[in-house]
């Protein structure tokens, strides 16, 4: 049995039920074992592959977005550039290359990065060391450890690995779901005895999912960017309008898996619900705009123009690996229509690009 099933045991064992937020948080972030503290676990070989690592122009058309939101903030002669869990570093090292053709914005840019697997740290540190940077990286485990000042952050698939609480309604009323042991030394959902807070009227068997961590996150992003300047752009799969469902899902080897089997071996996720999170970022003080699709969002920054230039230079198996990588960025049917963007911006600063249809 792994480390982490032994510990999510004896904890049930002792405390009662864990929340399904308690056992997400445990089985992917403890630091004896968790999912993400030991290992890398992105790329064709590893559980799954994030539009960073599909292509070089995810980045770079973000580190073009960061430098026109620094440009309509009035240019500050410094700034944190901040990323929210960056696995490989990879996105971060594509923007900071991008950035080079505002030479003044690399010049103002501190990156600063915020990761909590020492692992990932580690790997992040050796992609970045790789360039040469006018203004060494920082790091920290929380975001309530960024240096102070103005910032520009990006978030790609961050907010799905944060702990969710999920509630059930029954015919007597609205459960929390739990997880506690099996019979057979497993883990299963039970529901808790004590009815929690009505959550509105609901078919019975529906699930109510809620992610606090998310959403405090994102209000002190917007109670920031309100008192210091500045623009966020959260990237990830969900939805846009806050509705029912069970989306907790578990990945290895880019395959399904069960949700509560092999914890801490299994990548666990959940679909981000953007209508809460801008609600959360606007009470802080942040003013939003999308969330849109990401397909929409890429080619109004412009990737066809992007993946042409790349075109240009390449030989045959790397054009067809550029097309394919477009493809997978954009097309409705791939992640063009279920990962979305959304902008968090200091109030009275203009719409940033991307975002003017929305
Ligand atoms: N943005 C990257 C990686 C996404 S995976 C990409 O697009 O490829 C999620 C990342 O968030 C990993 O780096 C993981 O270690 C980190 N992470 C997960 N939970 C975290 C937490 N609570 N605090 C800080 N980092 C966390």
């Amino acid at each position: 049995m792994s480390e982490i099933s032994t510990l999510l045991q004896e904890r049930i064992a002792e405390d009662g039920p864990l929340t399904v937020a308690e056992y997400m948080g445990i089985a992917l972030t403890h630091h004896r074992g968790g999912y993400y503290m030991t290992r890398d676990p992105f790329g064709t070989a590893g559980d799954f592959i994030t539009a960073p690592e599909i292509s070089q122009m995810f980045g770079e058309l973000i580190g073009l977005w960061c430098a026109v939101a620094w440009q309509s903030m009035g240019m500050p002669e410094t700034v944190n550039l901040v990323e929210l869990g960056p696995g490989r570093g990879t996105l971060m090292a594509d923007a900071l290359r991008a950035a080079r053709a505002v030479p003044a914005f690399q010049k103002a840019v501190r990156p600063h990065l915020v990761e909590i697997s020492p692992t990932l740290t580690a790997v992040q540190k050796e992609t970045l060391g790789r360039l040469d940077l006018p203004h060494a990286p920082t790091w920290s485990e929380t975001f309530a450890e960024v240096p102070e000042g103005p910032m520009i952050l990006f978030a790609n698939e961050f907010f799905d690995a944060l702990p969710i609480r999920q509630f059930e309604r029954t015919d007597e009323g609205w459960f929390e779901r739990l997880v506690t042991v099996d019979p057979a030394g497993g883990f299963c959902f039970t529901l808790a005895r004590e009815e929690t807070a009505r959550l509105g009227p609901a078919p019975e068997g529906s699930i109510q999912e809620m992610s606090p961590e998310s959403l405090n996150l994102v209000k002190t992003i917007g109670e920031r960017l309100a008192a210091q300047g500045g623009a966020a752009l959260i990237i990830d799969y969900g939805h846009g309008e806050s509705g029912y469902g069970d989306t907790l899902q578990a990945v290895r080897g880019q395959e399904y898996a069960d949700v509560l089997g092999q914890p801490g071996d299994v990548d666990l996720t959940a679909h981000v619900d953007f209508e809460a999170l801008a609600d959360a970022a606007e009470m802080g003080g942040g003013r939003c705009f999308g969330p849109i699709a990401q397909g929409h969002f890429l080619m109004a920054l412009g990737i066809e123009m992007r993946a042409q230039a790349l075109l240009d230079k390449a030989n045959e198996a790397q054009r067809r690996e550029i097309m394919t990588a477009h493809h997978r960025l954009v097309h409705p049917d791939e992640m063009g229509l279920l990962f979305k963007a959304l902008a968090v911006v200091a109030p009275g600063m203009a719409c940033p690009p991307g975002f003017e249809a929305s």
